[in-house]
């Protein structure tokens, strides 16, 4: 299988840093809006094929091939709306059918590709490579218990957040033999009502690491960054032990700095004195050593 695995700004955001820690998340953000708003300008590679946004935000406007010597894409990343662009930007449908039409007739061998070229989409789960698999885990997964039939249950059906609803979640979280495909499948779809029990567990437990832990990764399926920064912040003001609040600052740093937030300086300015501003100091200095030490590629 080949092509692009789209992906939002975020998620692509995110990805790299993961891989370059030394890349600042605002100033690669706003490359790759710059590049997505060229590729929608119609500026293409210097071959005459369209963009590749993703790789482009990092390494100068190009086109796939041009960027990375290989022919065709094997589900590397491409910016979800650059992949869209055939279906969102139909404004003159007539050209887009006559586009179609010739690319079919003048491509009969790889029209697919050259579709692709021109921001076709395949409208199924073909490119969603990196996916995939769990994708298929999580089709396949199914209530094993009754705790977790009462937690689908409330997942797709709603209502009020009980007390044995957060209960059936907690147990479901901590058991030795979790059903993760079943309950991941809810994060993805950023279902509201998993959102609610992690608010109200939230509300009950405001410094609980493990259900911040959860929301973080919700929040990676939800646009929803300021909702977090909020629920750390207030377990940072919250909490009075130093070991656990060290933990919840570093979590609150990890949590959100691949979308580009910088969770230790807003600590900073909260906490300028005292133990908690020590404990800030600390990380700070420690973990800008961390990253020092993995710029050294060996
Ligand atoms: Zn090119």
């Amino acid at each position: 299988m080949s092509g692009f695995t789209p992906v939002r700004v975020d998620q692509f955001v995110a990805q790299y840093l993961r891989n370059h820690k030394d890349t600042d998340g605002d100033t690669l953000r706003a490359a790759v809006e710059d590049a997505l708003a060229a590729f929608r300008q119609g500026v293409r590679c210097a071959c005459g094929r369209p963009l590749w946004v993703a790789g482009s935000a990092v390494a100068g406007y190009g086109c796939f091939t041009c960027i990375t010597g290989s022919a065709e894409p094997d589900g590397d990343p491409e910016i979800r709306e650059a992949c869209d662009a055939f279906l969102v930007d139909s404004d003159d449908p007539e050209d887009r059918v006559a586009q179609v039409a010739d690319i079919l007739k003048n491509y009969p061998q790889d029209y697919r590709q050259r579709l692709e070229e021109v921001g076709f989409v395949w409208q199924d789960d073909e490119y969603d490579l990196l996916y995939e698999e769990e994708a298929n885990e999580e089709r396949q997964a199914v209530p094993e218990t009754e705790n977790q039939r009462h937690l689908i249950h409330f997942l797709e059906c709603g209502g009020p957040v009980t007390r044995q609803v957060i209960e059936a979640y907690m147990q479901e979280r901590y058991t030795q033999t979790p059903n993760l495909p079943l309950i991941r499948k809810y994060f993805k779809q950023a279902n509201v009502n998993l959102k609610a029990i992690l608010l109200a567990g939230l509300s009950a437990n405001p410094t609980d690491l493990d259900l911040l832990d959860d929301l973080s990764y919700f929040s990676e399926f939800d646009s929803m960054l300021g909702e977090l920064i909020h629920f750390y912040k207030d377990a940072c003001i919250r909490e009075t032990d130093m070991e656990r609040f060290s933990l919840l600052a570093q979590d609150f740093h990890m949590n959100t700095y691949d979308q580009g937030f910088d969770a230790l300086y807003e600590l900073h300015t909260i906490f300028q004195s005292g133990a908690k501003g020590a404990v800030i100091q600390h990380l700070a200095e420690t973990i800008d050593e961390d990253l020092n030490a993995e710029d050294i590629p060996f």
